[in-house]
């Protein structure tokens, strides 16, 4: 049962009713899946207009390039304009989200000893942003940026709130990205990975 749809109840039989003019308070969830509607229908509209205006950028350029509107022209021209346009979105503010249907279900993850080379690493790789899936959502174990929906939140100093010296507070639940990420050949973790020498900071 979808436990958002549900109206808040209390457990108190006895509980007092809340006057009719106070609005009854919401629990944490209700207001992350409002949240979360706002952010896809603001991810919505952005897509839509985004491909607006492609679409009439590329029928102008069309236009004055031949003088009238061929199909083939007309399509090859909005394809340039599309990828001009997703360019140009990807600058601006939005909301990102991984796809990932099951974290639980992926296989061949990288075989590294983190361990043992956390001492050379520092664990930078939990430094790096990435975003979440609609999974690591539900299951409200990770957290994520309130001012940069759904990127991980991560403190002052850029490392993720769940790296704890190191350890991984919320191992069990680690997001896709930090199951599948394999920083052997990342030049921003290792110089030479094979003679373990880290990157420059
Ligand atoms: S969730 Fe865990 S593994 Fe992933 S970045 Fe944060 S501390 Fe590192």
């Amino acid at each position: 049962m979808d436990r958002r749809s549900l109206p808040i109840v209390t457990d108190a039989p006895d509980a007092p009713e809340a006057p009719s003019e106070a609005p009854a308070a919401r629990a944490p969830e209700d207001l992350a899946a409002a949240l979360r509607f706002l952010h896809l229908l603001a991810t919505q509209q952005q897509a839509r207009t985004a491909e607006l205006s492609a679409s009439l950028y590329a029928l102008l350029e069309t236009l004055i390039a031949e003088g009238r509107l061929p199909l083939d022209a007309y399509e090859k021209r909005r394809e340039l304009t599309v990828a001009r346009e997703n360019e140009r979105t990807r600058a601006e503010p939005g909301v990102s989200v991984y796809d990932v249907p099951d974290k639980y279900a992926l296989t061949a993850l990288p075989d590294i000893d983190c361990a043992a080379l956390l001492p050379l690493c520092r664990a930078r790789c939990c430094h790096l942003p990435f975003p979440l899936s609609v999974q690591d959502l539900d299951e409200r174990v990770v957290r994520w940026d309130y001012g940069r929906p759904y990127m991980i939140a991560r403190r002052a100093d850029g490392s993720c709130v769940h790296n704890e010296g190191g350890r991984c507070g919320v191992y069990q639940h680690r997001p896709a990205v930090c199951r599948v990420y394999d920083c052997r050949k990342d030049g921003r973790i290792w110089q030479d990975f094979a003679a373990r020498i880290p990157a420059e900071p």
